[in-house]
């Protein structure tokens, strides 16, 4: 007996899949069979409804079903196009024309006599004609026409048309496809099985059960991760922890020593996470806010928390440019309790290394700031209770986890980011995480004056530079990454810096410095300094080295390119000006004439809060462009991480079924299907 292909044969196998289409499908990130029946269409067009010839309408997407009562190709006269001619007719006693282009095959594969669909909207020329529409002949299984019919995201040049064509003979396959829902889950939602939400998800029989396909498909993803995520969170509660008990007069005291009062938002931040760390299980819990809210300081007060209990902590941050921004300001914070801060960096000569590293690992520096990679390299401490990590969206998860695991104990563990990640997009990725937002800025920040120039207003704003560098201001330009081959920037920052200082501000030439990844340290921390010094006006920066510094006496961010950059990074850049007195300003520059840059832009231009930035990219553009959000999980299909119903009741559904079978022993397949979350989240 001859047995058909299985699911997880490749699509290879099947008819009409060349190796060249076998590429450009695996290109779309589907090689088995089984990826093929789970690449879903992107939307859908309502050719469900048949419309009798004589109510055609011009200008109106409408099906029709007619017998064809003459067909023939010709040649145009003056461009010499191939064209398919045929009329139809149907009971209501009116005739169509339809024609189609360059398809000479269809006189022979359509023939006098035959019933066909045509879809797709019709043009007065002379009576009504429509072009090109799609078309089919009438079967008990229409797939093109007559139906709901499922577009799908078309790239590689593999059109809808040919996609419906290798899926539908497909669907009995779905059969196969394992449930891996809890039938109890099931039947209480009354949900739709796999199986029969696959099938109609591409060929959906109505509206109504096309939305219960999609309903089921939806949670079933969220249903999973969410899963994993309490998985992790209940794995991470049986971790014992160094216990850091709260102590009201060191709270106090660190606070009575700032030149400032803490913002309410600061406060709370700072309670919730002296209550997280008082506990014996690790805190984990994320210090969201924007730039400049002062995330800063509230980790400095937790570390002299940790400090004064007798304990060590880490901060990591992503480069050396950053490390030693907090290492100086950590200092001044916890110098006047005596409180020892070290930096360790990859510049950081071995007759300086040798020594901290003793007295780390005999506890006698209670503080360590450094960028990531050097301390995961093997830094031995004696009683690391609080690992802080800035930005930590830059890194790897296993590197997250290295920095978990040095001590016996796993520490308490901060990350701070000023990447604002809508509400539920935090609670959907991390619902293992705690979540701190300083959602209020310090007393006295302005709003940095945003606005777009297009190319024919560049000239006016090289103007208002001038003007302000000549005021004793000084101004950071950002460049885009331009070519694939330029991933450091260094290229396109260098162009930037040679027309600055030859065609645009030639009397300022010696006072524009560049700054980007491929600098040896010692010479960015020149430039660094030389703009801190103000001796630099102009510092040309690519996007890949973070500018993280504070300058208050910088007022101008100018952005090349900034259609070329997510929302959010946009508003990272914005916050590097606008913290001293002087009114700030955010320059976006775009040659940019498309409708959805140009929007953008503009959200960019009225938005100063960097959360509805955020939400906005997100709707946008999707949550791959969340700074690199993607790598913390699959990508969805189906659910919507805007969605706060489903988020919310897919963790109540996790919740309940781990209370009811916390290993998941009565769910083989579902075990199975958590295993693409595995590393992630660190379950193994
Ligand atoms: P973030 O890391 O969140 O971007 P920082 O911690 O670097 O922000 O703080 C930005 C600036 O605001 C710093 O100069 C800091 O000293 C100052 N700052 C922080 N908190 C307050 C506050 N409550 N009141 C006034 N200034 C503050
Ligand atoms: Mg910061």
């Amino acid at each position: 007996m001859v047995r058909g292909p299985s699911l997880d044969d490749s699509v290879g196998v099947l008819a009409g899949v060349s190796d060249k289409t076998e590429a450009k499908l695996a290109r779309l990130g589907v090689v088995s069979i089984r990826d093929l029946l789970l690449f879903f269409p992107r939307r859908y067009e309502d050719f469900s409804s048949i419309t009798p010839i004589a109510f055609v309408r011009p200008g109106v997407k409408t099906t029709v079903r007619g017998r064809i009562y003459d067909i023939g190709a010709r040649q145009t006269k003056y461009k010499r196009m191939g064209l398919t001619e045929a009329v139809l007719g149907d009971d209501s006693g009116t005739t169509l024309r339809v024609v189609w282009f360059n398809q000479p095959w269809l006189a022979k594969s359509l023939q006098k006599g035959d019933e066909i669909f045509v879809a797709g909207e019709a043009d007065l020329n002379g009576g009504l004609v429509m072009k090109n529409p799609d078309h089919e002949k009438v079967s008990l299984r229409p797939q093109h026409a007559a139906r709901l019919v499922p577009i799908y995201p078309e790239t590689e040049g593999l059109t809808s048309k040919w996609l419906r064509a290798k899926i539908q003979p497909l669907l009995h396959y779905a059969d196969e496809l394992e449930e891996f829902l809890p039938s109890e889950l099931l039947a209480r939602r009354g949900f739709l099985s796999r199986a029969a939400a696959v099938r109609q998800v591409h060929f959906p029989d109505s509206p109504q059960s096309l939305e219960r396909a999609r309903e089921r498909l939806a949670f079933e993803e969220m249903f999973v991760l969410q899963l994993a995520a309490q998985l992790a969170k209940r794995a991470r509660k049986a971790l014992t922890a160094q216990p850091v008990p709260f102590d009201e007069p060191t709270a106090r005291g660190f606070v009575k020593a700032l030149p400032f009062q803490l913002t309410n938002a600061q406060r709370i931040a700072a309670w919730q996470i002296l209550q997280d760390i008082a506990r014996p299980q690790p805190m984990n819990r994320l210090l969201e806010g924007d730039v400049g809210s002062g995330k800063t300081v509230v980790a400095a007060m937790t570390m002299h928390h940790v400090a004064r209990a007798g304990f060590q902590s880490v901060l990591l941050a992503p480069t050396e440019v950053l490390a030693r921004q907090h290492a100086d300001v950590i200092q001044s914070l916890l110098g006047p309790f005596q409180i020892d801060v070290g930096l360790l960096v990859g510049s950081t000569p071995a007759a300086a290394r040798r020594p901290m590293l003793g007295s780390l690992a005999e506890g006698d520096l209670p503080v360590l700031i450094g960028t990531h990679a050097l301390i995961e390299e093997g830094v031995q401490f004696k009683n690391l209770a609080l690992t802080v990590v800035d930005e930590q969206h830059r890194f790897g998860v296993g590197q997250r986890l290295a920095v978990r695991q040095k001590a016996e104990r796993t520490p308490h563990f901060l990350s701070m980011t000023a990447t604002p990640i809508p509400r539920t997009l935090g609670l959907t990725l991390f619902g293992d995480l705690d979540i701190s937002i300083l959602g209020e800025m310090p007393p006295g920040r302005q709003p940095v004056k945003t606005r777009m120039v297009p190319p024919e207003k560049r000239p006016d704003a090289y103007g208002f530079i001038r003007k302000q560098v000549f005021a004793g201001r000084q101004v950071f330009v950002i460049c885009p990454l331009i070519q694939e081959s330029d991933k450091l920037g260094v290229r396109s920052a260098t162009q930037e810096l040679e027309k600055l200082q030859r065609d645009v501000f030639p009397e300022l030439a010696s006072r524009i410095a560049l700054l980007h990844g491929r600098l040896k340290s010692a010479e960015k921390e020149a430039v660094m300094a030389g703009f801190q010094r103000g001796d630099v006006a102009i510092l040309v920066s690519t996007s890949v080295v973070e500018v993280g510094i504070d300058i208050p006496n910088a007022t101008v961010m100018m952005i090349e390119g900034a259609d070329r950059f997510g929302l959010a990074q946009l508003h990272q850049f914005r916050g590097r000006v606008g913290r001293g007195t002087e009114e700030s300003w955010c320059f976006l520059f775009t040659d940019a004439e498309d409708p959805q840059s140009l929007k953008r832009l503009q959200a960019v231009v009225t938005n100063q809060s960097g959360f509805d930035l955020a939400e906005i990219d997100l709707e946008l553009r999707g949550w791959g462009d969340l700074a690199g959000y993607r790598q913390h999980g699959k990508d969805f299909k189906m659910a919507s991480l805007l969605d706060a119903v489903l988020i919310s009741d897919a963790q109540s559904e996790a919740v309940r079924l781990l209370d009811r079978d916390p290993a998941l022993d009565g769910e083989p397949a579902l075990h199975r299907q958590l295993s693409a979350y595995r590393q992630v989240f660190a379950l193994d």
